[in-house]
């Protein structure tokens, strides 16, 4: 299960961290969570603005917000209400990328005044840390398109998780891609720290990272193919495995109210190829 790959660490629990802070006992995880996270999360309705808007009230001035995830974006853009429509989005944003086409239609003033007061991301993406993979540029979106989490290796812990279920849960976003990337470093170094039989953890965090990633190595040995590719894209299925195992995600999943994709990158090429 999804708690299991955590290792020794002890990580808070969200009660410790609510009993942390100088919010009430009464206080929900929710509210907690929305209230702190992102100003934006006053459009979800759950609390209003902090310059006094009530909330679902518009997220553009001067406008009516009745619109869907994705229906904030610049008026060119069509309006996102599926999966299907936000992983289309994604990937003619990374035909333009590959391209280099690049629109950049969402980062000027406009679009930055436009979802200052709330935002309406069409899709949110956990990717890896790697400084070749920027998340918004290589799908061609900018201000307010996507929720973007990243980890070395995409792995997974309270945070990770937590923030993804915000992406989905408060944020409503119809599509939650994970996405892998061509020569990971963060599944290299597990590798060679499996191969190496490792038994102590590195400094830091960083042990940490390899047993959280050591699974998707240790299922792909003596596969056909190279290692790498192949742990990286095991990898992705496994935290897709354990994102539906959340109790969050999972239920809205099996909803319809959310499509879980699995992606890769390609450094060669600039490509997003879905699994
Ligand atoms: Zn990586």
């Amino acid at each position: 299960m999804q708690r299991a790959t955590f290792g020794r660490r002890r990580t808070p629990t969200p009660l410790s961290l609510l009993r942390s802070t100088p919010l009430s006992a009464t206080t929900s995880r929710r509210r907690f969570l929305t209230t702190a996270l992102a100003a934006g999360a006053c459009s979800t309705g759950l609390v209003a603005c902090s310059d006094g808007t009530p909330p679902n009230s518009s997220a553009v001035p001067g406008g009516t917000d009745s619109r869907p995830a994705g229906g904030s974006n610049p008026p060119t853009a069509v309006p996102v209400t599926t999966g299907r429509q936000a992983l289309d989005r994604l990937l003619a944003g990374n035909a333009r990328f590959v391209a280099e086409r690049e629109e950049r239609l969402d980062e000027g003033v406009a679009r930055r005044v436009a979802v200052s007061k709330g935002q309406h991301p069409f899709a949110t993406v956990l990717g890896c840390v790697d400084s070749r993979v920027p998340i918004e540029l290589v799908f061609d979106q900018g201000l307010g398109d996507l929720v973007v989490v990243r980890s070395a290796g995409e792995a997974l812990d309270h945070s990770v998780t937590g923030s993804l279920e915000f992406g989905v849960a408060e944020l409503h976003t119809p599509l939650l891609v994970v996405l892998g990337h061509q020569r990971c470093g963060a599944l290299d170094a597990t590798i060679k720290a499996v191969d190496a039989k490792q038994r102590t953890a590195e400094a830091g965090q960083i042990g940490y990272l390899v047993e959280t990633l050591a699974p998707a190595v240790r299922q792909v040995a003596g596969q056909p193919g190279d290692r790498l590719t192949n742990a990286i894209h095991a990898n992705v299925d496994m935290v897709l495995g354990k994102l539906r195992q959340s109790p969050v995600i999972g239920p809205l999943e099996r909803a319809g109210k959310v499509e879980l994709v699995g992606a890769y990158y390609e450094l060669d090429t600039g490509k997003v190829i879905v699994s």
